[in-house]
């Protein structure tokens, strides 16, 4: 059985004092409560350490926004992927749209980060979705599929059944438009049946496919009933511990 998620992304939000009070008000709002979905923060590299210590991370998972391509040595200014395993957190974001465009990050780079999650133990939380120009072009699906073809569906099968992905059309992210739920649920079906062509049904069947783009209290209920919508990748919501707890409920 496939988990449902809830995640957070904090982006480059809160400083380390701000950051830990956030996510001890949501371990708080949680205490005596078991969630119907996983929850994940992704917070910034430098509270990650102090953040899974403040936790009960059995219960809020700590994520990663972002690891280095390399294993380790003198690339000044990264974080590998052991030095994230190394704080307690247990997950990493890959491929956000805003590191593909700010960043620079290709298929290539993003195929080894991937792999490098892995190889160390952490969930990757796998990123993908068109611009605005593309879904008015109506090719949404050939450029999601391809970006699926270039990263992550040349991994073993038992590496791609370790991790989640996350839709997020660029065009919701962070502009209030959220994709309607038939858009979202069109496009995760898609990809969970491109998974079943490439993997087989039972890996599609198995893998969480999470919806990103201004999801907020008021439209994760709908978007979560959805069949194919396992969770979401929560951006500005995530920012006030009662907006990402209300999110959690939806589940
Ligand atoms: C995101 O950037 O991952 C995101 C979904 O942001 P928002 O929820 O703010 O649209």
């Amino acid at each position: 059985m496939r988990k449902n998620i809830v995640a957070g992304n904090w982006k480059m939000n809160k400083t380390l004092q701000e950051g830990l009070a956030l996510a001890t008000e949501l371990n708080e709002s949680l205490a005596g409560v078991t969630p119907n979905c996983d929850v994940v923060i992704g917070t910034p590299f430098i509270h990650l350490a102090s953040v899974a210590a403040a936790i009960d991370t059995n219960k809020i998972a700590v994520a990663a926004q972002n690891i280095a391509d390399k294993d380790s040595g003198a690339f000044t200014g990264e974080v590998s992927a052991a030095m994230v395993k190394s704080t307690g957190a247990s997950y990493v974001i890959l491929g956000h749209s805003e590191r593909r465009e700010y960043y620079g990050e290709t298929s290539e780079t993003l195929n080894k980060k991937v792999t490098l999650a892995l190889a160390n133990g952490l969930t990757p939380i796998y990123c993908c979705g068109e611009s605005l120009e593309i879904r008015n072009a109506n090719t949404q699906n050939d450029f999601v599929k391809n970006q699926l073809d270039e990263t992550i569906f040349n991994l073993s099968a038992d590496d791609f059944s370790k991790l989640a992905i996350a839709y997020e059309p660029i065009w919701a992210i962070g502009t209030g438009v959220t994709a309607s739920t038939a858009q979202a649920q069109d496009m995760l079906q898609f990809i969970r049946s491109i998974i079943a062509a490439k993997f087989g049904a039972d890996i599609a069947q198995n893998t969480s496919i999470l919806y990103g783009g201004s999801c907020n209290a008021k439209n994760a209920a709908e978007l979560f009933s959805q069949p194919d919508i396992d969770g979401g990748l929560i951006g500005g919501a995530s920012l006030k511990a009662a907006d990402f707890k209300a999110i959690i409920d939806a589940f």
